[in-house]
């Protein structure tokens, strides 16, 4: 921080004036040091609406030929663009929350396409069957864990109907914050509580990392614009 003072201060009146300044200074300085998505979520769609993870990019591109007011996709690999006219109205009625849902419809499938692989390649690797996994849009949560209620026809069930679903939004996620999520619900399939045994082996396979990853993933919410960026 520079701070510029006028002819003759005094280094007392400085001091004075820093000291006068400091819960405004501290309150900048916490700002400035936040990062993206610890601030404030800025809930527009526009033509510099931009989202970029490492398993997708969004975005918007205006193309002033086209006349008949509608939107294309292009997809080029994770590269999704929606081109619109040039003279589109962002703020007609319905029109944020129908390309909120144009957007979210594309993570989804993108999600359904990426994360359940993932899912199974993390069970092998740990011996954690599962049954299936879904890809929900839940809000909330990143991913949960049930088991079906199915006995078999001697009482006993296996461990493998555990059910994973998992929120679209978690594709969002850097990888390193998949796994932690995809591994505390496969975890569920030997624990079903949050246990310090369900912990323990959870921090085991994430090599120490669990309290860590944890505190990164608080800092995400379930939402489009929690992992956008206004251009
Ligand atoms: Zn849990």
């Amino acid at each position: 921080m520079v701070v510029t003072l006028p002819p003759r201060c005094t280094e007392r009146e400085l001091r004075e004036s820093i000291e006068r300044m400091r819960p405004k200074l501290l309150k900048l300085w916490e700002k400035a040091t936040k990062s993206p998505s610890q601030q404030p979520e800025l809930r527009h769609i526009d033509w510099n609406f931009r989202l970029e993870s490492e398993d997708i990019t969004i975005d918007l591109q205006p193309d002033a030929t086209l006349r008949d007011g509608k939107f294309r996709l292009t997809k080029d690999r994770g590269h999704v663009t929606l081109v619109g006219p040039a003279d589109y109205d962002f703020d007609g009625e319905g029109v944020q929350a129908w390309l909120e849902k144009v957007i979210t419809e594309q993570i989804r499938s993108y999600a359904r396409g990426i994360l359940p692989a993932r899912l199974r390649a993390l069970s092998q690797q740990f011996d954690l069957p599962f049954a299936d996994v879904r890809i929900n849009a839940a809000h909330g949560r990143w991913g949960s864990c049930g088991r079906k209620q199915q006995r078999g026809l001697f009482g006993w069930s296996s461990q493998s109907d555990y059910h994973i679903h998992l929120s679209l939004y978690t594709l969002l996620l850097p990888e390193r914050l998949q796994r932690l999520v995809m591994l505390h619900e496969l975890t569920h399939t030997l624990e079903m509580n949050h246990s310090p045994r369900f912990h323990a082996r959870l921090n085991a396979m994430l090599d120490g990392q669990e309290a860590a990853l944890e505190k990164e993933l608080k800092r995400y919410t379930t939402s489009i614009f929690a992992f956008a960026q206004h251009l």
